[in-house]
């Protein structure tokens, strides 16, 4: 274990870039910014990642994960999505600041290294492709590729396509759950890549959770043996059911 001083330097200032293994300023992102990012150290809830106020033990589930079992096996998130992270979230999102997706692949892969340990496959959630030709990048997968490539792990952005475009609709888990009923499907020619692997799902921010379940089932029912979950940031706090 590396003292918790270093591991933060780490972090702000990466050693090595992990695409290309040459030296690297963190970009972009002051000491300022960086000391406003809420990242969520243990104890976190194993099935959602969501930070607990109390160590529980290994493998503790939250309250939700124990009422209603995800689709996902496992999920991590590195920080908490608030103002602070937002901001560097849209920045990568919609500001073609695409130079801050090695550092935010660094955060996730530090956050999940254990479902990293066990991944054999790295999957994007994908945009809709009206959307990919808008934006011209999908940020979930301009996180899952460093990532992969730093684990030596198959990258594959074209294991899973989005069918329907996301509106939005229904803030509840119960309305988000059904506005991506069905939004996702997996593409016939890409099977024999996921068949029997563990799958290391990638996403930029987890709200409902509602997206990853989506994504996991259609992974699962294309022969995936398991789906983790990882994500940059994710809501503290879990909307009331409906
Ligand atoms: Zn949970």
């Amino acid at each position: 274990m590396k003292p918790a001083g270093r591991a933060a330097l780490d972090l702000i200032l990466p050693q090595h870039v992990f695409d290309t293994g040459a030296p690297a300023l963190s970009p972009g992102l002051s000491a300022e910014a960086w000391s406003q990012i809420a990242f969520i150290e243990a104890p976190a809830c194993d099935g959602c990642g969501a930070p607990f106020e109390h160590d529980f033990g290994v493998k503790a589930r939250c309250a939700a994960c124990m009422a209603r079992p995800r689709v996902f096996s496992r999920a991590r998130a590195a920080c908490v999505y608030d103002e602070a992270s937002r901001d560097l979230i849209l920045k990568l999102k919609h500001a073609d600041r695409t130079d801050l997706s090695g550092l935010l692949s660094a955060w996730v892969g530090r956050a999940a290294s254990e479902l990293l340990a066990d991944a054999e496959a790295v999957v994007p959630v994908p945009l809709h492709r009206l959307r990919l030709l808008k934006r011209r990048y999908n940020q979930a997968a301009e996180i899952a590729r460093p990532l992969a490539r730093r684990f030596a792990l198959p990258f594959l952005p074209g294991a899973l396509v989005r069918r329907k475009a996301d509106t939005q609709a229904g803030k509840s888990a119960a309305g988000r759950r059904r506005a991506v009923a069905g939004a996702f499907a997996a593409p016939k020619d890409q099977r024999a890549r996921i068949e029997g692997r563990r799958v290391l799902l990638i996403d930029d921010v987890m709200t409902t959770g509602a997206t990853a379940e989506a994504c996991a089932r259609t992974l699962l029912r294309a022969g995936a043996r398991a789906v983790d979950v990882a994500v940059v940031a994710r809501v503290r706090e879990a909307p009331p059911e409906v």
